[in-house]
């Protein structure tokens, strides 16, 4: 019996990875869930599912979650906070954790599965842009196995077998779907909104991610995360727009094939290959039926329009606390556009501003990452509030 600490188990991601484990009552069971704030829906969660621990993020929401088990008769005890939250995913109550936190916030708890050698189904790609060579690292040396959810990379994973890119690998294609406002021009992207922006044609996804995805930063946060997860310089990773969704990445080989995996976008798939790996279970995902779907279009993305793809490249080559500062932009920017605070190409020229503006030091520790996270969403907001990019 494999025991998930499903993390964001609130959100989309989440909520998929609860379907999947519910699906296999002999073999897989849910022991820890953790949300952020969401109380109600947390308890509907463990009514259904009935964790051993429920972990709750806001600490002011803890006396809540507490009568809300016990009036319902539930056994699951009750915490609050990060750090109860790292304690139960590097303990016994688990030895697989689901990492779906949106954003920075994921970093330390995806952090501390992977230091204690758990199977880590990373989601929260967030944590790699942020610190990937520390989590990488943390995961060899205890053993951990991460199995990447991203749908891309866990297509690279499969072609790969789990194993790094080697010398054999001659170039890693990520796919894109190039979002809702693929094929516009900048002009035509000044007054889009919120509600546009995470309206995705293919993923059905949280807000954050669906708007990282309308900018096309999600591609550019998904090369740093290749970079980390298969051990490949940028000149090796390329990225195509694939509109249907249907190809979810590439693997060339330097004997001249090329292979990729194939599926409809429904992120169970991605997820039941880390719950099941090495063996395949059912999923609830469909088949692929390609004569019904008839074509596979594919183009290079557009950067004059998408400038963030651009800008997460640039921070990939620059290296050190670059990435760090490239993500805590994004964040703050995006969190900003959603609150209706900036417009939609406000996002991409907020990042630009903050990395041009600030120093990329060497990432030797989480200190350093975690300071160089900090003075970026400083500066973003600090642009964002003097209007000095409206
Ligand atoms: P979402 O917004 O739907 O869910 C986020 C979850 O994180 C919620 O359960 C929320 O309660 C929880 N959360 C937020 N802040 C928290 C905190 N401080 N402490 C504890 N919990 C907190 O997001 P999502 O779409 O499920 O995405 C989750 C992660 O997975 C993101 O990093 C995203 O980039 C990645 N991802 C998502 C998809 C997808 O299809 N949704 C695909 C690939 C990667
Ligand atoms: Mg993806």
């Amino acid at each position: 019996m494999r025991s998930i600490a499903v993390l964001g188990a609130t959100g989309s991601i989440g909520t998929s990875a609860l379907d999947v484990i519910a699906r296999h009552p002999d073999a897989l069971r849910a022991g820890v869930l953790a949300a952020g704030g969401n109380v109600e829906a947390l308890l509907a969660l463990c009514a259904t599912h009935q964790p051993d621990h429920a972990v709750i993020g806001d600490m002011a929401c803890l006396p809540r979650l507490q009568s809300g088990l016990r009036s319902a008769g539930l056994a699951t005890q009750a915490h609050a906070g990060a750090e109860a939250l790292c304690a139960l995913v590097a303990g016994e109550a688990c030895d697989t954790v689901v990492a779906a936190i949106v954003g920075a916030a994921g970093l330390d708890s995806t952090l501390a599965a992977a230091r204690a050698g758990k199977r880590l189904l990373l989601a929260n790609k967030e944590s790699l842009v942020l610190a990937g060579e520390l989590l990488i690292r943390a995961a060899r040396e205890a053993g951990a196995t991460i199995v990447p959810i991203d749908s891309e990379h866990n297509a690279i994973f499969q072609c790969l077998h789990g194993r790094e890119a080697g010398a054999d690998v001659r170039r890693i294609t990520l796919t894109a779907s190039g979002g809702p406002f693929r094929g516009r021009s900048r002009a035509q992207l000044a007054d889009v909104t919120p509600a546009e922006a995470v309206a995705h044609p293919k993923w059905s996804m949280g807000p954050k991610i669906s708007v990282d995805s309308a900018t096309l930063m999600n591609k550019g946060l998904e090369l740093i995360e290749a970079h980390h997860l298969f051990g490949l310089a940028d000149a090796r990773l390329d990225v195509l727009v694939h509109p249907q969704s249907l190809v979810h990445s590439l693997v060339e080989f330097v004997d001249g094939s090329t292979l990729a995996q194939l599926g409809l976008p429904d992120m169970r798939t991605s997820l039941a290959v880390g719950l099941g790996w090495p063996q395949r279970i059912p999923s609830g995902v469909g088949a692929l039926d390609l004569a019904a779907h008839g074509r596979l279009d594919f183009e290079p993305p557009d950067l004059d329009t998408f400038p963030c793809l651009r800008l997460a490249r640039e921070a990939l080559r620059a290296g050190g606390t670059a990435p760090a500062m490239l993500n805590a932009a994004n964040e703050t920017a995006v969190s900003a556009f959603l609150q209706g605070r900036i417009g939609f190409l406000s996002i991409a020229a907020l990042v630009e501003d903050t990395l041009a503006a600030l120093q990329v030091e060497p990432a030797q520790s989480l200190a350093a990452l975690g300071e160089a996270d900090a003075r970026a969403r400083r500066h973003a907001e600090h642009a964002i509030t003097t209007g000095a990019l409206q």
